[in-house]
């Protein structure tokens, strides 16, 4: 049996080999030695996003936004605070639709914010609407 935990460096996209004993190290980046996470949600774009989805071992919880959209804006500092408490079991993930209107197409995200979570490349569940943490914090755990 292999130990295979892949995660993916927010810095500069290298894939680290994390066993799930060491998650909660503080495990930093073997290319760039940044640290792998830090309880914070990452911006990404389409490329970065693709790249999560396609090597992370970890499940991805993504918050797809809009800087116009005021329920987003509500949802920020909630989605902020999830990430402090699920990382590193889970990885947030923020995409601006604004900026990637592409990939928002693509993945057909029609109201915005909407939640959602991948795990080994597919998309679990998504919902669309802002969640109050507990809410968010039990959603993910469910589905992650
Ligand atoms: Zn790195």
């Amino acid at each position: 049996m292999s130990e295979k935990n892949y995660v993916v460096c927010a810095h500069c996209g290298a894939i680290n080999n994390v066993p799930m004993s060491r998650l909660g190290d503080n495990p930093v980046c073997g290319k760039c030695k940044q640290p792998l996470f830090s309880g914070q949600p990452l911006e990404l774009n389409e490329a970065g996003f693709n790249r999560f989805v396609a090597k992370s071992d970890q499940p991805l919880l993504v918050d797809f936004w809009a800087p116009w959209c005021g329920p987003c804006k509500m949802m920020a500092p909630v989605f902020a605070q999830a990430a402090a408490q699920l990382e590193p079991q889970f990885r947030l993930i923020k995409v601006n639709t604004e900026q990637e209107q592409n990939l928002a197409g693509r993945l057909r995200i029609q109201s915005i914010p909407t939640l959602a979570i991948y795990k080994n490349g597919q998309e679990v569940i998504r919902q669309p609407g802002a969640m109050g943490l507990s809410d968010l914090l039990n959603w993910a755990r469910q589905y992650g």
